[in-house]
């Protein structure tokens, strides 16, 4: 006979201290830094819709938010294939997690000017003007086709990201002035070995 219950008090604590998403171990990427070719050149479409690119989706969700992104693209981890992910709430809410595969916006309307930040570029921002409202359509993990429309942040976030997937990063809609000057500085880091 056992001399204690197998049942100790912590193994009672109530369901909502529990994780909320399962104990699955995610691979957290290296996220590419400016200056690797993979982030200048347009991605490839995903053809494949498979059990590895809801893998690959999950574990670009959680390099993003290792790195407290609100989006990531997949040739910021080197990957270069059409597959985005955004999540303006930084992992707050579950139901924001949007995953984009093959997007193309097809429409904008308005003008917002902002500052912006890229994982692939630290310690930069800069202000970019984007549409205010936009709306992308794109293919799910399973391959249908869906329409989704952004505003403020979110539009903001998709334009960021399916420039990614076309090579383009923000700094090309920067000042000439202000972009040589952040290339300059970036130049000096790689040399200083700090990049
Ligand atoms: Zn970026």
């Amino acid at each position: 006979m056992p001399d204690k219950s197998t049942t100790s008090e912590t193994e009672l604590t109530p369901a909502a201290a529990a994780p909320e998403t399962p104990a699955v171990a995610r691979k957290i990427y290296p996220i590419v830094k400016y200056g690797d070719p993979v982030l200048e050149k347009p991605a490839k479409p995903v053809a494949k819709f498979d059990a590895e690119l809801e893998e690959l989706a999950e574990d670009m969700f959680a390099t993003m938010y290792a790195a407290q992104g609100i989006g990531l693209a997949a040739p910021q981890i080197g990957k270069s294939i059409r597959i985005a992910v955004v999540d303006v709430t930084g992992g707050k809410n579950a139901e924001a997690k949007i995953v984009l595969v093959n997007p193309e916006v097809t429409h904008g309307e308005g003008e917002k000017r902002e500052e912006e930040g890229c994982l692939s570029i630290p310690g930069f921002r800069g202000y970019v003007v984007r549409p205010h409202f936009v709306t992308v359509r794109a293919q799910n993990l399973k391959g249908e086709m869906f329409e989704i429309r952004g505003e403020d942040l979110l539009a903001r976030a998709f334009c960021h990201e399916i420039d990614h997937l076309n090579g383009v990063l923000f700094l090309q809609h920067l000042s000439m002035l202000k972009r040589d000057l952040i290339k300059r500085k970036i130049k000096k880091l790689k040399k200083q070995g700090e990049w």
